[in-house]
Order: structure tokens, then sequence, then C-alpha cells
């Protein structure tokens, strides 16, 4: 078939003719900014298709820590590109230097296999610890994203009268997929006990973002992560932490480094390569032998992409500069600074608000109360307060995302002078949407 474009139609209006809703992601469909065409990236900034630049918080879902188009990412990704093509035969020298940074960096990692998304790396930990424990059951967490595949498409951001029960995010998902992911409140150790009591000699894995970032920023309380970590230990279940947000982005080994908690499997993507197509899979070297990449070993893993020289040198050139230079001291710096910033700010209008994040993550969620422990916590934030102030953000020159319950990134391109602006401009734009 033929599709017409004629020379006035506006790149929203082609996008719509040929691709569903325009966009390449349903997360990228947002309400009201369909028309903001980004034409360029760089540093802490985007530009629109009218040229104007925008201090950019939201960060794509937060890969480019080091900022956009980092200069030394870029060099090491055209070097590679005129030296190396795919093959796809046996390995690249970078694919193992990568794996072994992996394995040096992160504590629990002895073993690695690489994929091109964080959504595959979290299929590939399921799968894997079905494989080696022969049980049907995995258990997730309410507010959890672990990506698109059927086993973890359920309960994300719920409504009120859907927590609780099974929530899928899509429909065209088998009732028994669905019925074999139990869902659990997060921070919850009673609930974790009670559902290892009830299921215990079922449950393959045990699956969490152990900050889950995915609805802004609840902080694991560590007696929730070490019962976790018995539980799973006690009955033989395989502890996945989905390190995708926070690998590399808080720390070079993670949030289980900080947590001081040994999982035994551990998926990362986003920041491991500052915006290239890289995840990884990591863990226990008796449960990595298991994938088929070992002859005769019984879980299937591959992919066309996986390994690609570009990206994987993206991986390296990120995770070097993020070894050798002050990213995170940086980051971690001016998001004290937004968060001390804004919460002042909201203390002195008197409008009722929650800052709070980790590091270079912020959110402000609109409610009274003192920091969220679970997601129903969340259901008391004001959803067209926390949509609002966003979008009137945008006429400051600041893009946070105005979806409900997103987080925020600063990288290592924000200076204190984007932070007083933002604070500045937030309190602007609250007042305007209240
Ligand atoms: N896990 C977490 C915690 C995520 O936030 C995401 C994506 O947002 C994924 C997994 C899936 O990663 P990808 O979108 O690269 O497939």
């Amino acid at each position: 078939m033929s599709v017409g474009t004629a020379a006035t139609d506006s790149l929203p209006a082609r996008a719509l003719r040929v691709i569903p809703g325009g966009v390449n992601s349903g997360q990228r469909r947002i309400p009201g900014l369909t028309d903001l065409i980004v034409t360029g990236t760089s540093g802490a900034t985007f530009t629109d298709a009218e040229g104007r630049v925008y201090t950019d918080y939201h960060s794509a879902f937060g890969p480019p820590l080091l900022g956009h188009n980092d200069p030394d990412v870029q060099r090491a990704v055209a070097e590679a590109a005129t030296r190396l093509d795919l093959t796809g035969v046996a390995v690249t020298e970078g694919e193992v230097t990568l794996a072994e940074t992996l394995v040096d960096l992160v504590p629990s990692v002895e073993k690695v296999l690489l994929t091109s998304t964080g959504s595959e790396a979290t299929f590939h930990a399921l799968r894997v610890a079905r494989a080696v424990t022969g049980r049907r059951l995995i258990v997730k967490f309410q507010g959890c994203y672990h990506g698109w595949h059927d086993a973890v498409s359920l309960n994300v951001i719920s409504s009120p009268e859907a927590v609780g029960a099974p929530d899928p995010i899509s429909t065209g998902i088998l009732p028994e997929v669905l019925a074999a992911t139990l869902v659990l409140p997060f921070n919850d150790p009673a609930a974790v006990r009670a559902a290892f009591a009830e299921h215990g000699a079922d449950i393959a894995a045990v699956i969490l973002e152990p900050i889950p970032h995915n609805v802004g920023c609840l902080l694991p309380d560590a007696e929730f992560l070490t019962t976790l970590r018995e539980q799973c230990t006690a009955h033989g279940s395989v502890l996945v932490f989905d390190e995708v947000i926070t690998g590399f982005r808080h720390d070079l080994g993670g949030y289980q480094k900080i947590a001081g908690i040994t999982p035994d499997l551990t998926t990362f993507g986003k920041a491991i390569a500052n915006g290239a197509p890289v995840g990884a899979l990591g863990g226990r070297a008796d449960l990595m032998e298991q994938f088929s990449t070992r002859p005769g070993a019984p879980a299937f893993f591959a992919g066309t992409y996986n390994g690609h020289p570009w990206v994987v040198a993206a991986a390296l050139e990120t995770l070097r500069k993020l070894r050798e230079q002050p990213v995170h001291e940086h980051v971690f710096r001016l998001g004290e600074r937004v968060r001390t910033g804004l919460a002042e700010m909201y203390t002195r209008l008197g409008v009722p608000a929650v800052v709070t994040g980790y590091g270079s993550v912020f959110v402000t969620y609109f409610m009274a109360g003192g920091e969220p422990r679970s997601y129903d916590d969340l259901l008391a934030n004001d959803a067209n307060l926390f949509i609002g102030y966003r979008r009137r953000l945008l006429e400051h020159g600041v893009f946070e995302l105005p979806l409900n319950l997103k987080r925020s990134h600063i990288s290592y391109a924000h200076t204190d002078a984007d932070v007083d602006h933002l604070i500045a401009a937030t309190e602007l734009a609250v007042q305007d949407a209240i």
C-alpha cells in the first residue's frame, strides 16, 4: 500500500498514518504532548522542532546518566563501528571485557550474559529459575515493572480497586500464566513469610526492583530485603534483583551493594550503556551455567544482537567513565539539593507534598504524611497536580514526564544552575496548577 504524504503534513500526522498511535512504545504516548517532536539532544537538554530547549529530567526513563550525546561514548561507538560489525560468530573481545567488568563490579555476579533490553534479561532470569527449580510460581510486588513479557505484565500502576487482585497491563496473556505470578505488597515481610509458608515448594523465583522506581521511589526496609533473602534460601527459590534502573545509576555495584544483600541473579539495562541498547543478566555461576550457551544446558538462550560490538563499546566506555570520574558524587549532591530545595519550597507554600527519591532520582507525591512504604500509600497522591505542574513546567523550559508517578533523573551533565532553575520553575508551575 502506498502512503501519500502532503508537504504540509506534520510529523505526528504522518506517524499516525503508519505507526499505531504514532509512537513506538506505549510509554511514549503522553496525553497532550503528541506534538512534541524532539530533534536534538545535548548534555542535560533536548531541543524540539520549534527550536525550544528543555532541561531534560525525564532522561528517556533513565539511561543517559552521563548526559545526552556523551562525546567519549560517541567516540567509542564510532571507533567500534569503523572496525567491527555484527558477525554472529563465537565471541568478541569487548563482550569478554564487559563481562569481566560486571563480575568485578557487582558482588553477586559470577557469570554474565548480554541481551539488548531489560525485558529480555528479566525474561531469562525467570526462565532459568523455572528450569533449575522445576517449579511454577513467580513472586512479584505491586508497583514493580520488569518489562513487557507475560509473566510480569501485571500489577504495576493499578487503580485502587485493582490492588490485591491480578491486574494485567495487557490483554492476550493466558489466564494460567497470570495465575502463576503471585503479587505481594512491597515492604511487607509478613506477606512474604505467609506466601512462602503456603506456596514455598512451588516458588521458582522472587523478582523485585530493590527500589521500585517505576512508581517513583519506595525505599526498601532492611527487614524486608533480609526476609526475602532468608525465605528464598530456606525454600530453594531464586532471588532476582531487577537493577535495570538502580544498577550503575545508584552505585557501580548496584543497589545490592548499598543494601548488603546478595541476590542469586541480577538484571541490568539502561544506565549500563548511557542509552545504547544493552541489557545483561548476571549471577551465581551454577545458575548461569544452566543456559544453553553451554553445551547440553537446558535453558535456551539466544539473540541475534546480543553483545553487538557497537553497543558493547558504549557500555565499556560508560562504565569506564563511571569508575574514573566523580559521576555519582555529582549526581547524588545535585539530587540532595533538588530534594531539599523542593521540600523547603512546598513547606513555604503550604502545599502537602512528600519529596523523596534516592541519589540522582527524585519525585514529589502530592499527599500528606511521611515517606511512602508501599504502593498503597501512593494511592493518596493527587494525580491531577502531579501531572498538572509538569505540563506547566514545559513553559519554563523544564521537562519532567507528565505521567502519574513517574520519577525524574539527574545526569552528570546537569549543573547547580539547572537545579536552581528547576526549583524556581517548579514553584511557579505548582502555583499555576493548584
Ligand atoms: N526492569 C525495570 C526495573 C525497568 O524499569 C524496565 C524498563 O523500564 C525493564 C525492566 C524493561 O527494560 P526494557 O524497557 O529495556 O525492556
